[in-house]
């Protein structure tokens, strides 16, 4: 299905036709990608960061977050629990943390290989290099969100950062192959519903393979403190957008929806989403990985036990996915 730009954010600004956006949204979801949900398992192995993103908790000026960074067996170590546990897929991610060089994540890339999964990472900006050697150690796929298309915002909210690398950093993971994911931040200050339409129109020029869709939560450590939340509904709709336009893309249920609704990750999934990221981080670090508020009492629930979040998928008629979860693709 096409859109325009203009549609799109017609769609945006109204809110009568939810209902009909929402349950599209699912049939696409049901069609190209099928009933089962994918279960990635998030290890948070450093929250030492050298960024100053105005919105993110990990920004290095925050002096009242405590610090950890977990070693390189530990981390191997916990990706082998959770491959034992069952997980097809780890996801590496941290803050922008220097002391994990090109050779220091080639060593846990590779060890964690042995082991029978996928593995993404999310560890911010590199070179085309770094991202060479990572993609040639066993790296499978990518998460690295534009955060908003809108490139004048995007300067204000990311100090001493660039779009044009961010971007360039997009393209590099794509030509090298990997499953590149990408996405946005829903309700930053200043964004308008024409930059939203923008976003979801980048994710398809970008041939994203993977789109991340949370709403913004303020922080009350970060120069943001004092603005809104994102609206709960308006992540639900740039996330359902997302699924018509770019079909059998994966999407995950973020937890950041979850933060503003207590049934968000089940609502997503019923709106478009087929991905579940839970968090397999010990608690001892995961409660410092503080991106935004309540995050970490919501990783409590699932810290070590797929369980819990397997009977709510049930719940609603869904199944969890034995295999790897690559992109589907599609039967032209
Ligand atoms: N450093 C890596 C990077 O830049 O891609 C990965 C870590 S970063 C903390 C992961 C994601 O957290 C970001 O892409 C951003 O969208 C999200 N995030 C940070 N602060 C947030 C906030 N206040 N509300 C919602 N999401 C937030």
């Amino acid at each position: 299905m096409e859109f325009s730009k203009n549609e799109i954010v017609d769609i945006l600004k109204d809110d009568s036709q939810n209902n009909w956006l929402f349950s599209l949204a699912d049939r696409v979801r049901k069609e190209y990608v099928g009933d089962e949900v994918h279960l990635r398992g998030l290890i948070e192995f450093s929250n030492i960061c050298r960024c100053t993103c105005k919105y993110c908790g990990l920004r290095c000026a925050n002096k009242s977050v405590k610090r950890y960074r977990m070693s390189p067996d530990n981390i191997i170590n916990t990706a082998k629990n959770a491959c034992n546990a069952g997980y097809k897929t780890i996801v590496l991610q941290s803050g922008e943390d220097s002391f994990f060089s090109k050779e220091v994540m080639c060593n846990i890339i590779s060890e964690i290989k042995k082991f029978d999964t996928a593995l993404t990472l999310s560890i911010g900006e590199r070179s085309f290099e770094d991202y060479k050697f990572f993609k040639q150690s066993g790296a499978d796929r990518y998460l690295i969100r534009i955060e908003t298309t809108d490139r004048n915002l995007y300067e204000k909210m990311h100090p001493s950062m660039s779009f044009d690398n961010r971007v360039r950093c997009l393209k590099d993971l794509k030509t090298l192959g990997y499953e590149a994911g990408t996405g946005c931040l829903v309700g930053l200050p200043e964004q308008t519903v024409e930059s939203l339409a923008g976003d979801i129109l980048f994710f398809k020029e970008i041939d994203a393979d993977m789109i991340g869709i949370g709403p913004f939560i303020s922080h009350p450590q970060t120069p943001l403190k004092d603005s809104l939340n994102g609206d709960f509904t308006l992540a639900l709709k740039v996330m359902a957008l997302t699924r018509i336009i770019l079909k059998n893309v994966n999407i995950p249920a973020t937890t950041a929806m979850e933060t503003l609704n207590p049934e968000g990750r089940l609502i997503a999934l019923q709106c478009g989403a087929n991905v579940i990221m839970p968090n397999v981080t010990s608690s001892v670090y995961s409660e410092n990985y503080d991106i935004y508020p309540n995050k970490a009492h919501l990783d409590e629930d699932i810290i070590n036990s797929r369980q819990i979040i397997e009977g709510k998928i049930k719940s609603i008629g869904r199944t969890i996915s034995k295999d790897y979860g690559f992109k589907r693709k599609l039967n032209n």
